[in-house]
């Protein structure tokens, strides 16, 4: 199954002699999240940009290392707009969600947003009036609500349904003037973000070769069209938490290039993921404090919980766990064939306190450190810490140990054979 990293291995063992109690925690492997994030640019091929979308995970250390390799960053908020602004280096920045504040509109563009995804046309209405007030021209994109193809669906759909996100099609006329008759708004693109947890490769072109379809329609709404250059494609890649094959993004980007070279004024396609970028580089470690037997169940319950790693609660998985053996006292009356189905739970006064309900654990015992890896995104930014008023867990952030290099001067592009097809794998 997941293997840990040595140095990741090495620092949990280490704040666990370092602290008095038994330990939960958080461990980031910046070095592992370089060069996940080196790999996905390297791939892009022409025309295709990426923006990661913060609010998988906003740590600095995190921001500080993607800053050098990606495109820019998607935020949400003004909390996020504060986030971005203590980052080692500043990267163009977009602004998406619904019910934004005035305040955090005027905050977007005193920080100089690259563009502003409007949700509503009374939310163009209202930019106007602040850009105007600022005297500034502000680029915006329209958030569309397309109407989907069925097969196209995935687990959590943000659009092709009702949803408080971006404009329905039959409305975009309207919003498109909106924005045309605005003296200081200028559309320079459409956005769609449609989906999360894509894990299907071939769903995800088929979804891209739909909005390059829909792209020239969009597009001639605007009696600017010219200005109009950038289909944002949203997020949404997902991560496979049951298994180790991974969303082919290599196999993906080469669809990319090949769609890209044969649509007829193709716009610059720009992706905005948060999941598929932090996920792998996350650990979240959890002790062995107790075992018992439960009406035929075995539990072993664990220091920490879902208050800290609400992930596979919200999204119902068991998630997986590597087990680090670290109690002094092997007893004799186990053998390693012992091997038994736990149901993991934490701390918490709760029954759905359970992280996983199929995890296969031979010799566990207390003092054990159960290791939940693909913690990095929508982990523990999205959990109610302060339930029951447990401490947070303690954070590490293992430092890059490469030397250190420049993104913008080194990012290879990688081109692709033109004969090579677009046939979907
Ligand atoms: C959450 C979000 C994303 C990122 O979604 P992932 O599933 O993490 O890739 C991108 N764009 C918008 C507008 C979002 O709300």
């Amino acid at each position: 199954m997941h293997n840990l990293p040595s140095t990741v291995k090495n620092a949990i063992v280490d704040l666990r002699a370092r602290s008095a109690d038994p330990i939960s925690a958080f461990v980031y492997d910046l070095e592992g999240l370089q060069t996940h994030i080196k790999q996905v640019m390297a791939a892009l091929p022409e025309n295709v940009e990426l923006f990661y979308a913060i609010k998988a995970n906003s740590d600095t250390e995190i921001l500080n290392t993607l800053a050098p390799w990606v495109n820019g960053f998607e935020i949400s908020s003004g909390g996020e707009i504060e986030r971005i602004a203590r980052c080692q280096q500043r990267l163009p920045f977009i602004f998406s969600g619904p019910g934004k504040l005035d305040s955090e509109l005027e905050a977007a563009i005193h920080q100089k947003v690259a563009a502003i995804h409007v949700e509503s046309i009374s939310e163009i209405h209202r930019l106007q009036a602040i850009a105007k007030k600022l005297n500034h021209t502000q680029a915006v994109f329209l958030r569309i609500n397309p109407t989907l193809p069925d097969t196209l669906s995935s687990r959590l759909t943000m659009a092709g349904r009702a949803t408080p996100f971006g404009i329905d099609e039959m409305d975009l006329q309207e919003a498109v003037n909106a924005v045309d008759d605005s003296p200081n708004l200028l559309l320079e693109g459409f956005h769609v973000h449609a989906m999360s947890h894509q894990k299907s490769l071939t769903k995800h072109q088929m979804l891209i070769d739909f909005y390059l379809e829909r792209w020239p329609h969009w597009k001639a709404l605007s009696n600017k069209p010219d200005n109009i250059t950038h289909m944002n494609v949203g997020g949404g890649i997902g991560v496979n938490y049951r298994q180790e094959t991974q969303f082919d993004w290599s196999a993906f980007c080469h669809y990319l290039d090949c769609v890209l070279k044969r649509t007829p004024d193709s716009p610059i396609l720009r992706f905005e993921p948060g999941r598929f970028i932090s996920a792998f580089c996350g650990y979240y470690a959890m002790e062995v404090l107790d075992k018992k037997t439960s009406h035929g169940e075995s539990f072993v319950i664990c220091r920490g919980g879902t208050h800290q790693f609400r992930l596979p609660v919200a999204q119902s998985h068991d998630h997986p766990v590597i087990h680090l053996p670290l109690h002094n006292n092997i007893s004799e009356d186990h053998k390693p064939e012992d091997k038994r189905r736990w149901t993991l739970v934490g701390q918490l006064c709760t029954p759905k306190d359970i992280l996983s309900r199929t995890c296969e654990l031979s010799l566990c015992e207390v003092g054990d450190i159960l290791v939940l890896p693909l913690a990095g995104a929508y982990g523990y930014n999205i959990s109610h810490a302060a339930f029951l008023c447990h401490p947070t867990p303690l954070m590490t952030y293992l430092p890059i140990q490469t030397p250190i290099e420049h993104g913008s001067t080194t990012r290879v592009k990688q081109t692709f054979n033109e004969e090579t097809s677009c046939v979907a794998s």
